[in-house]
């Protein structure tokens, strides 16, 4: 199966179930958007998938062209195709953009294979080109003093050179000015097609006017609880998420 699968899945941190028997299936190719309210869970639901170590997965199947990446390391995971780009970008003081990314691009090179230096800055200028990065990002500590929009263009760069099969991207469109916007959602349309599979995390609908989803869905409580097409996104932006959960308070009571 040429997917990732979420299946009936349940994490929890502490005493606490927050991803609440989920499933969910993002085949290659397409772009899924999971909006919902805050604390709704959506951040842990990409955490879990990219296996942080805080989350405790109680049960359910996470399938990446049908393996089980649950019991890989996040790295293994990442080698593997995954990549999920974080709400809250961390910073890593004395590791610069260009040593970060090509170490990343050279962990999943095959075992004896050496990046070519020349061709590997060809490539990243151009895609940083492409993201209206200044050159002298290379050389600056990953994330370290950045603004809000210039640590969610760095995630973008990140994933423009890691080339993933699953991508998920978590409230990238957060802190962005439209003109960033623009920018990181042209980012992330450059490298939607065929032999990728994108979910995108949003809390708003603004940002899936640049990255239209080929489907939309609705997460409360640990659950998709509406799935729909890119117009569900409209009527969330118009009428908020009340209406769903009182919906959901009626079909639970009837
Ligand atoms: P969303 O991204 O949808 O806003 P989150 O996944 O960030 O939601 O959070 C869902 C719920 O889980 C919130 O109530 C949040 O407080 C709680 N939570 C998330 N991470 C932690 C954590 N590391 N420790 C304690 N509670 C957490
Ligand atoms: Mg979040």
């Amino acid at each position: 199966m040429n997917a990732l699968e979420i299946k009936n899945l349940r994490a929890s941190i502490g005493e606490r179930e927050i991803v609440r028997g989920l499933s969910l299936e993002v085949p290659k190719g397409e772009v899924h958007a999971i909006m919902g309210p805050n604390g709704s869970g959506k951040s842990t639901l990409a955490k879990v998938i990219g296996g942080h170590p805080d989350y405790a997965v109680t049960s359910g199947e996470v399938l990446m062209d049908g393996l089980n990446v649950l019991d890989l390391e996040p790295d293994d995971r990442a080698r593997r195709g995954l990549f999920l780009a974080f709400q809250y970008p961390m910073e890593i003081p004395g590791v610069t953009i260009a040593n970060f990314l090509r170490a990343a691009v050279q962990a999943r090179l095959p075992e004896g294979e050496e990046i070519e230096a020349t061709e590997y800055y060809a490539e990243l200028y151009q895609k940083m080109d492409a993201l209206e990065m200044p050159r002298n990002f290379t050389s600056r500590s990953v994330n370290e003093g950045f603004s809000g929009g210039e640590k969610k263009r760095c995630e973008i760069l990140q994933m423009a050179m890691l080339n993933p099969k699953y991508a998920i991207l978590d409230e990238t469109d957060s802190g962005l000015d439209i003109d960033a916007l623009r920018i990181v959602s042209a980012g992330v349309n450059a490298l939607r097609g065929p032999n990728v599979g994108i979910l995108l995390i949003t809390h708003y609908q603004r940002l899936l006017d640049y990255i239209v989803p080929d489907f939309v869905h609705v997460m409360i409580d640990g659950r998709i609880v509406r799935s729909g097409g890119k117009d569900l996104a409209l009527e969330l932006e118009e009428k908020g998420y009340d209406w769903i959960k009182e919906e959901l308070a009626e079909t639970a009571n009837a």
